[in-house]
């Protein structure tokens, strides 16, 4: 355990594990926890926030632009 830094609002954010399972890495963003669900679906139901970290975030990004992509090609 460290010392507590300086305590700012937007630290918490930065305090949060990524919420996916096995990962663990600080969490970068925070989706709601329904968007973060759609791509992760083993990520815990806790609390509303999905947190996730950078890497998380970009695949998360990038499932839900393909899918955005499948839904148009279904047309
Ligand atoms: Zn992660």
């Amino acid at each position: 355990m460290t010392p507590s830094r300086e305590r700012t609002g937007a630290d918490d954010a930065a305090n949060d594990p990524c919420g996916v399972p096995g990962c663990g890495a600080p969490a970068a963003r925070h989706l709601s926890l329904a968007e973060a669900r759609k791509v992760f679906h083993d990520m815990p139901e806790k609390g509303r926030r999905g947190p996730l970290c950078r890497d998380h975030y970009r695949e998360w990004k990038k499932a839900t632009k393909e899918s955005r992509k499948l839904d148009r090609l279904a047309w």
